[in-house]
Formats: structure tokens, C-alpha cells, sequence
């Protein structure tokens, strides 16, 4: 989080430190007091020298600092009697923002000036506030900061009692704005990878992709520690080990410190736990301090079975491949950067046709998830070694997937977006992708869990998987 903190500051040190309007409420549970964003806190907790600088005494269950009164103020637990920050440089978010506050009202979340501080009264108007402005504006339409603020969307204060006080800027885009990539993601790969591939595991989530996939809607966070990789998560609801340890020999402290770190991060809000847990993993957690609980079923194919359609069972496949090849020209292609608008507007169309289905929220949210986890794989196929194929209907793209192989048995189809209007389209694209020649050394194929979806489910049982393999979620007991 230092690069997004980084803000070249408007006020002078020199004059901050003069001043006492900063880092002092007027009551203990000021809406002034600022926030901690959710990816800054578990980090702080590995730094070397300051690794409880976001403990449960110093910040509170809402993530604002905690004050402690003094002389009729209440003041900062951060701040020093020489008016210095004990934690300047892990101080949060908001706090290198000052005097500018990230707000929200009826026209939406904006950057909005805090005339309350003299420095910046006196400055208002001015080039050297306009020149500052503009620069705000430049680093707040960025990427990352609209990703950023769509993680910690309560960061956004409402300041109505004190609109007086406040000039508002410019809206900032809190939601999808063109697509992330979190910087030093792909350097952390390697590593991850290794790892991963070691861990020999069956599941889906054991692949680089489908941490590097969803970093719009977590912020993922490594370390290692006593030799295993530990991958945490956080969103706006708090933070998750998004896998077991990852190592060759899970020690009992390491899951310990694992959840003490959550449990702090957390502060007994329940969302503590290690998600993606193999069955084979399970022994690693004493029944004693953990419980677990099945979330859900990932499907898994003998290859050979949907390579061939073979017999009664896939009578039904079989007619509607074979209507699908008499019936269209068609190519069956490596997906080539060139594809990615045609796939693009596949996709939309896809998303937009599931969504006039009449979804409820939680569906509508997570199509919303698939689109822009889709976007960014179409968009970083080759930096995430996915394989990628497209099929053509008389020269237009019609359909795509995409997959990567979990180990050297099992390969995991991670989508298939497909033109539903042609009969036999998507049997056709499943069916070639399991017998590609990229495929055939895999004995399994896993297309995931259902994601509690009747009409997933429905299609994934209708191919006959020859096994569901449960995942589960480890917690702890009391
Ligand atoms: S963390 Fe530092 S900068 Fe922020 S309010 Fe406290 S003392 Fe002030």
C-alpha cells in the first residue's frame, strides 16, 4: 500500500508540525478519526519493528484509530508530544491525504478540500492549490486507486453536518473503472507457483491464475512463515488465508499465527478462516482448536469420457455436437490477442442476456465478478499460462475457453463463454478443448464447483463427472 500512501504533500512538514488542528477530535468517536484500509492492516502486522501497529488497542471494529482524551481533546494513540506521527510512514490512507478527504453524498464519492485547515484556507484558490488539485485528480484516476477505493468503499465518509467545512473537488470512479493489475503481482508468481506446484493438490484455487484473476475483488497478501507460504485476503469484510499453508510440512504454530493474525485483523468479526482446504489437508488441523465445514464440490471428468461421448449415457451430447457440425462453417483456434474484442463483446453480450434473467443481487454481483475476472484472463492469458481457444461460426467468433492444468493429471477448465443461440455450440468447444492435442495427457478434468447455481449445476451433472471432490473451510473452535 506505500506506493498508493505515497501522495506528494500539499502542506509543508514544517507547518504541520507547528500546527495543533490535526490528529485531535472533538469526541472519542469522532467520524474524523481516520480509517484503516483493510490491505494496509494485515501487512503492518509483518513489519519488523511496528508489527502491532494495527492491533486491536490501536485501531477499533470499524477500523478507525482509537483515541485516547486528554486535557478536553482526544488525541491520535499515534500522536507524539513533539506533534510527530509515531507511525509517519505506515500511517494510513487518509492521513496522508489530508488536508483532502475522500467523501460521499447524494452525487456520489468525491475528493473534497478540508477548509478547516489554515494552511489550506490560505491557499485555496490559489495556482498552487488548482496545480495540486489537478494532481490529486491525475493519481485518483488511476486504476488502481479506483480499485482501491472500491475495496475500502467505507473510507468514503459522510461529512454532511460539517458541509460548511467542505469544498468538493471532483467525483472519483469507486467502482470498475479500465482494468487492474496490481504491480509486483507477477514478480510474486514465481514463488507462488513453486509452491503451488509442490502442494500437488487437486483443486482449482491452487493455480497462480485464479489468485492473480480475482485481485480487483481482494487484495492478496504473502509470507512466509516457518518455511510455508501463506496467501491472505482481504476485502472490505476483513481477511482470509485464501489457501492452507502452503508448504511440505504444515506446523501447528504456523496455522496459530495464521489465525492470530486474522483474528487481530479481524477483531472477532467471524470472517476468520482458511478457505480452499483439500480433504488430504484436513490432518494438518487438531480437532481440538478447529472445526471445518464443506463449501462446496468441485466436478471432475475422465477425460476419455468427454473426449469420446461414447455410449447411451451421452446420447443427448452427441446429437447435439454432431447438429452443431453439420449444421455451421466453423474454425477451432488458439486464441490470439487479436480475438480479445470479438470475446469482449461475446462476453458482454453473455453477461447482459444472464443478467435479464432476473437474477437476484448476490447472482447479479457475482456475474458482474465472472465479467471482469474474465476480461482480465482474455486480457493476460499468456503472463498467467492459461491455454486459450476460440471457435469461429463463418469467420466471427462465437465462442471461447479457457484452462490450465492443476497437476501433471488434471487439467481445470476455468470458463467457457459460448453463443447460446447456436445449437450444439457449447458441447462442441467442451468436447474439442478435453481432446486437444494440449489436453490429452491429462487424465482428469475439473470444471469447479456450481457456485450454488441450479442451472451450473444441472449442466456440470449432465456430462457424468466420474467424481466431486469436496473442498472445505477450516475456523476455529470457541
Ligand atoms: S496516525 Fe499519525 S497522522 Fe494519522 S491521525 Fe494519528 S498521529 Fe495523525
Amino acid at each position: 500500500m506505500k506506493d498508493i500512501l505515497e501522495f506528494r504533500q500539499f502542506v509543508p512538514s514544517e507547518i504541520c508540525l507547528s500546527c495543533d488542528g490535526c490528529c485531535r477530535f472533538r469526541e472519542e468517536k469522532s467520524e474524523w478519526r481516520p480509517r484503516v484500509a483493510m490491505e494496509e492492516k494485515v501487512p503492518a502486522f509483518f513489519l519488523k519493528d511496528n508489527n502491532q501497529i494495527y492491533s486491536r488497542q490501536n485501531v477499533d471494529i470499524d477500523n478507525y484509530l482509537r483515541v485516547s482524551s486528554c486535557q478536553g481533546a482526544c488525541l491520535c494513540g499515534f500522536l507524539k508530544n513533539d506533534n510527530h506521527c509515531a507511525i509517519y510512514d505506515q500511517r494510513p490512507f487518509e492521513c496522508g491525504l489530508y488536508p483532502f478527504l475522500i467523501t460521499r453524498d447524494e452525487s456520489g464519492v468525491a475528493v473534497s478540500a478540508h477548509l478547516s485547515c489554515p494552511y489550506l484556507q490560505e491557499k485555496y484558490g490559489t495556482s498552487e492549490f488548482e496545480e495540486y488539485a489537478a494532481y490529486l485528480k491525475e493519481t485518483f484516476a488511476t486504476n488502481k486507486m479506483a480499485v482501491f477505493l472500491k475495496r475500502n468503499a467505507d473510507i468514503a465518509g459522510e461529512y454532511e453536518e460539517f458541509k460548511d467545512e467542505i469544498a468538493r473537488l471532483f467525483t472519483v470512479q469507486a467502482n470498475e473503472g479500465a482494468l487492474f493489475w496490481e504491480e509486483g503481482l507477477l514478480e510474486r508468481q514465481e514463488q507462488v507457483s513453486a509452491f503451488l506446484a509442490k502442494s500437488l493438490s487437486t483443486l482449482s484455487p491452487f493455480h497462480f491464475s485464479q489468485i492473480a484473476l480475482w485481485q480487483e475483488h481482494f487484495h492478496f497478501f504473502t509470507r512466509t512463515i516457518d518455511k510455508s507460504l501463506c496467501i491472505f485476503a482481504t476485502n472490505h469484510l476483513g481477511t482470509f488465508l485464501y489457501l492452507p499453508p502452503l508448504g511440505d510440512n504444515i506446523k501447528a504454530e504456523t496455522i496459530a499465527e495464521c489465525f492470530a493474525v486474522m483474528d487481530e485483523v479481524n477483531q472477532g468479526s467471524g470472517v476468520s478462516r482458511i478457505e480452499n482446504v483439500p480433504q488430504e489437508r484436513l490432518k494438518y488441523f487438531s480437532e481440538e482448536k478447529y472445526a471445518f465445514y464443506e463449501k462446496g464440490k468441485e466436478c471432475r471428468y475422465e477425460r476419455e469420457d468427454i473426449a469420446r461421448l461414447k455410449g447411451e449415457r451421452y446420447k443427448s451430447k452427441r446429437s447435439d455436437r454432431n447438429q452443431f457440425l453439420k449444421n455451421n462453417t466453423y474454425e477451432y483456434l488458439s486464441y490470439e490477442p487479436e480475438h480479445k474484442e470479438e470475446c469482449l463483446t461475446l462476453l458482454n453480450e453473455w453477461t447482459v442476456s444472464r443478467q435479464r434473467k432476473g437474477q437476484d443481487d448476490v447472482s447479479h454481483a457475482m456475474l458482474l465478478e465472472n465479467n471482469r475476472v474474465q476480461q482480465l484472463a482474455l486480457k493476460y492469458y499468456q503472463e498467467l499460462g492459461l491455454m486459450a481457444r476460440v471457435v469461429k461460426v463463418d469467420g466471427c467468433v462465437k465462442a471461447y475457453t479457457f484452462g490450465y492444468p492443476v497437476n501433471d493429471r488434471e487439467f481445470c477448465v476455468l470458463f467457457e463463454t459460448v453463443d447460446l443461440t447456436i445449437k450444439g455450440l457449447p458441447v462442441f468447444i467442451f468436447n474439442q478443448f478435453v481432446d486437444d492435442p494440449q489436453v490429452r495427457c491429462f487424465k482428469f478434468i475439473n470444471v469447479m464447483d456450481d457456485f450454488c447455481a441450479d442451472n451450473i449445476n444441472k449442466t456440470k451433472m449432465s456430462y457424468r463427472p466420474g467424481r466431486m471432490v469436496p473442498v472445505y473451510v477450516v475456523t476455529k473452535k470457541g
